[in-house]
């Protein structure tokens, strides 16, 4: 006789899926309703209007993509690249790679401009690469497989100049790091819903511009139907309501949810929680002669990648944390793997409490290895750390 599934307890804090705190379990556990029922249709116009805040966006087009955050990049390159098209696109991890890969497929001449990885790209490089046969200039604003934010000054006015657009992967940094899409001039910007947000994976935040919608009106049609930002925005659209997919209606509830908790924090607050948290991390594993990969002025706050020491086995020590106290945190990805240990402190668990629990268990499973480390010092450290003040009243 089968049982239904029962998934462990765990605590995740590693780069992806976060945590879902129970009141976005409890949206996603509602009960179904049509995805044209009047009732959804008003949910669905107070879901594009928080994503349009979250995002600090104006742009016409705001809505949930029914895709994983990967699905973003899909849109961006099934909508926006002509074959042919040259495009400049920053890489600095995976995700850059992966962004321009995408990019490539639908027919791209990517030019893509490197940093080393753990570094963002100074945006004078960006910009000296943008000419006036540029049709498209494309960056991982949160690189999660090193845990650097990407500086956007001047990207939009140099990409606009050349009347190439400018689009940016947000999917680690939407909800817990400054995403300010009207401020940088960004045409189009996508995230993923089981990062800082906090929801199960499964949809896209996306938003977009008038300057998008231009380019967009210049094709006869896209490669693909299902990613036609088109049809998708037609949904999505109050004034047209037309059928396209079937919205993933119970996510859309646990994401109304996720952005509705946004809003009551504030974005500033939950930023500065963010920075906070890493911050203490930081100090923390200071504290114990390690470092942390990104700089702090380059510093992803939701995404702490730490450098492992040297003699230490790094899937040991995940393994102890897992086995142990069930917490989940990543490995490095790519050229970082068995480098780097990637903390995520997202949302929910970006708090000093949490980061007490890191270093309490990183210090035990390093023990277990023989590499000693003092926790009091740690502790002392992140409690103390610049900006350990800022967490402000509220914890989630
Ligand atoms: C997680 C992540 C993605 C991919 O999202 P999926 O939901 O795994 O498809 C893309 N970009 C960045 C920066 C990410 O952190």
């Amino acid at each position: 006789v089968s049982e239904p599934f029962v998934p462990p307890k765990r605590l995740l804090l590693g780069a992806g899926p976060s945590q879902v705190p129970d009141p976005i379990l409890a949206a996603l556990a509602q009960p179904t309703v049509g995805h044209f029922d009047p009732a959804f249709l008003e949910l669905a116009e107070v879901v594009s209007r928080r994503i349009r805040e979250t995002f600090r966006s104006s742009g016409e087009v705001a809505l949930a993509l029914p895709t994983t955050g990967s699905g973003g990049a899909a849109v961006l390159a099934n909508n926006f690249v002509f074959p042919g098209d040259r495009v400049v696109c920053a890489v600095i991890g995976v995700f850059g790679e992966r962004l321009a890969e995408a990019l490539s497929r639908a027919g791209a001449e990517v030019v893509t401009v490197e940093a080393e990885w753990g570094r963002a790209v100074e945006p004078e490089r960006l910009i000296a690469e943008i000419d006036s046969s540029t049709r498209l200039v494309a960056v991982v604003h949160g690189e999660t497989s090193t845990g650097v934010a990407q500086p956007m000054d001047g990207l939009a006015d140099a990409a606009h100049d050349a009347g190439a657009l400018l689009v940016a992967d947000c999917v680690t940094s939407l909800g817990g790091f400054p995403v300010l899409i009207d401020e940088w001039g960004v045409d189009a910007a996508f995230s993923g819903t089981q990062k800082c947000l906090n929801c199960p994976p499964g949809l896209s935040p996306f938003v977009a511009g008038q300057r998008a919608l231009e380019r967009l009106a210049e094709r006869e049609r896209t490669p693909s139907w299902y990613l036609d930002l088109g049809l998708l925005h037609g949904y999505w659209n109050p004034q047209s309501r037309s059928y396209h997919h079937t919205a993933p209606v119970n996510m859309i509830y646990a994401l109304a949810e996720a952005l509705r908790l946004i809003e009551e924090e504030g974005l500033e607050p939950r930023w500065a929680r963010h920075e906070a948290a890493h911050t203490a991390l930081r100090a923390g594993v200071e504290a114990w002669g390690m470092s942390v990969l990104a700089e702090p002025g380059e510093a992803l706050w939701p995404l702490t990648a730490i450098v492992v020491p040297d003699g230490v086995d790094e899937a040991a020590v995940r393994r102890h944390l897992l086995e142990d106290r069930g917490i989940e945190i990543s490995g490095g990805l790519g050229r970082l793997a068995g480098a780097i240990w990637r903390v995520g402190l997202m949302g929910a668990n970006a708090t000093l409490e949490v980061v007490e629990l890191v270093l309490t268990s990183l210090s035990e499973a390093l023990a277990a290895q023989g590499h000693g480390v003092s926790l009091d010092e740690a502790l002392s450290q992140a409690r103390s750390s610049e900006k350990g003040l800022d967490f402000g009243s509220r914890t989630p």
